[in-house]
């Protein structure tokens, strides 16, 4: 069995005051046995992680959190980049990985974030590899295999056991922020599609044991219906993670 697991991405959203007050939010409104069913973790703005980590340490809280990007660089003359050792310095656990919003606005390509996942796992930090495909990909029918080979050229070079501990989340780039979800069926279609690929590469054991998230609009009225979905053992929440009540509800889509 796959514990879910459910994140919010942040994106550029919240200064490191505001972080603190939603996380402290969070900790209020979930109980020790829905955070113990349902993994939960923050993906903030980089200059809001060390305050998130004091705020959850300080704590004891037990949620995750994470950063947003990763360079795929060590270290060096990168302007403005951040690397896997600071972020692992700050205690963060899990990093996004070719975001639809960086492949698109900063030009990631499968190759670079290859790169990042790699990078992620150097520093011993889990990417959460995100692939999904534009409304052209999604009207020509074409979407299965475009995903497919987003994930499996994420993959590339990575030991069985770092494919294991791998999140995917499936976000079609035309349900991002645009109210329009997919159907739950359009989700489970894409997540089976994709366990099948990681199990015929890897094997059934690995292919069962990723977890596969979906993304794009989801809400606290939408959860149950995506959540219900055999293969689909998590989501990426954008917009709706940044209010506590809305996100704290998603958490809650068993109740
Ligand atoms: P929204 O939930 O705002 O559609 O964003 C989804 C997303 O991109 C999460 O990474």
């Amino acid at each position: 069995p796959r514990r879910p697991i459910v994140a919010g991405n942040w994106k550029m959203n919240l200064n490191h005051f505001e972080a603190i007050l939603l996380v402290q939010k969070l900790a209020a409104g979930l109980n020790e046995k829905q955070l113990t069913e349902v993994e939960v973790v923050v993906l903030p703005p980089f200059t809001d992680l060390r305050s998130v980590q004091t705020a959850i340490e300080g704590d004891k809280l037990q949620l995750g959190y994470g950063a947003q990007d990763i360079s795929q660089h060590v270290k060096g003359a990168y302007t403005g980049e951040i690397s896997g050792s600071m972020l692992s310095k700050l205690g963060v656990s899990y990093v996004l990985a070719g975001h639809s919003e960086r492949r698109e606005y900063h030009d990631e390509d499968d190759t670079l974030v290859n790169a990042k996942v790699k990078a992620a796992f150097a520093n011993e930090i889990t990417p959460i590899l995100c692939v999904g495909e534009g409304l052209v990909t999604r009207e020509e029918g074409t979407h299965v295999q475009h995903c497919t080979n987003q994930v499996l050229a994420g993959l590339t070079g990575l030991k069985p056991e770092q494919v294991k501990q791998v999140v995917v989340a499936y976000e079609p780039v035309w349900a991002i922020g645009t109210g329009k979800t997919a159907t739950p069926d359009d989700a489970q279609e894409v997540c089976k599609a994709l366990r099948a690929a990681i199990s015929e590469k890897y094997g059934a054991e690995i292919g069962e044991a990723v977890r596969i998230q979906y993304g794009g609009s989801v809400k606290a009225a939408n959860i149950a219906s995506i959540m219900a979905q055999p293969d689909v053992d998590g989501v990426l929440v954008g917009g709706a993670s940044l209010e506590a009540e809305e996100f704290t509800s998603i958490v809650r889509f068993k109740e």
